[in-house]
């Protein structure tokens, strides 16, 4: 094996876990058996026949750092080298077709062209990060908007309403004695009712629709561009396809409905309220709906 690091310290880092480099001119010098396990590779003269250089390797992902936004001819090596503020994750395709994302560090060879490059595994501090971003606007259970997602998007919405002068409608959802489905079947199954019920309403919005969970068994909907009268119409559907729904292994329920159009004089709480009025007012009878204008 030809390389400018003695034998020695070459088995120390074949002992390294991660997979680690010495890269010339992009042209793969010498390769640990980490690095060559993860592209199950035998040797670095297969790697060259299948890869040509180690740029090759980086895959544009994400805000990630990839050679091709290298404008002028230098060396990928030499370009991080001399950048110190260039982000260092890179994605990386295994022999599994999985992109693995990897910080790498990168020490040049004194007076040579040569660097060491070591790859360290961070994909799943990214998805657990990725997780965690989805969970904070999305509620865990329905999977669909939390109330704080909701809230930042009610804001835009109703801003652009104001801005445009286009319509923009409120339906607020509880479900019927929904206390008693507990209390009968289980919280268990209560919470695959919930999931079931969020699935049927789903279906029947547009993909500007704005749906989320208000809390417990509570669910809120925001139509832009349609009328009180629109908006009704769509409580309706809502409330007869949940009413209609058979699944054998769950009990059936029903909802009640608030439905409310934005006025020129509201504010986001005075259009909640009244959405929340006639929500009251609905479950007089409840599987039903009213709207206030
Ligand atoms: P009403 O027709 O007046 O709305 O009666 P209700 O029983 O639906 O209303 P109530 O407010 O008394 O009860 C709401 C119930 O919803 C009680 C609570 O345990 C249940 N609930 C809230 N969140 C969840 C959840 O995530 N999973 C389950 N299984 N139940 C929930
Ligand atoms: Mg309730
Ligand atoms: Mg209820």
């Amino acid at each position: 094996m030809k390389h400018n690091i003695d034998d020695t310290v070459f088995s120390v880092i074949n002992a390294i876990p991660n997979p680690v480099i010495v890269v010339s001119n992009d042209k793969l010098q010498s390769a640990n058996n980490a690095f060559l396990d993860f592209f199950s590779l035998s040797s670095i003269e297969e790697f060259n026949a299948v890869y040509g250089s180690v740029a090759k390797l980086f895959i544009k992902n994400n805000n990630f750092f990839s050679p091709s936004d290298i404008k002028n001819n230098e060396y990928w090596t030499d370009y991080l080298f001399l950048r110190p503020e260039i982000n260092r994750i890179v994605s990386i395709m295994n022999s599994d077709n999985e992109l693995i994302d990897f910080e790498i560090t990168l020490k040049k060879i004194e007076d040579e062209s040569e660097y060491i490059v070591v790859f360290n595994d961070i994909s799943i501090y990214i998805s657990e990060k990725n997780e965690y971003e989805y969970f904070a606007y999305h509620d865990h259970l329905t999977k669909i908007f939390n109330r704080q997602k909701f809230d930042e998007l009610f804001l835009k919405a109703f801003e652009n309403k104001k801005r445009y002068g286009d319509t923009l409608s409120v339906i607020l959802i509880d479900l019927d004695h929904f206390k008693t489905v507990n209390d009968t079947y289980g919280h268990l199954i209560g919470d695959l009712v919930l999931i079931a019920i969020v699935g049927i309403i789903e279906k029947e919005l547009r993909i500007n629709d704005i749906f989320a969970r208000w809390g417990g068994e509570e669910f809120i909907i925001l139509l832009p561009r349609t009328d009180v009268n629109g908006a009704y119409i769509k409580a309706e559907v809502l409330r007869k396809s949940i009413e209609s729904y058979v699944n054998k292994k769950l009990p059936s329920v029903t909802i009640s409905a608030g439905v409310t159009e934005v006025n020129s004089t509201d504010n986001i709480n005075s259009c909640l309220k009244r959405v929340d009025e006639a929500l009251y007012k609905a479950k007089e009878k409840r599987n039903n709906v009213v709207k206030i204008i």
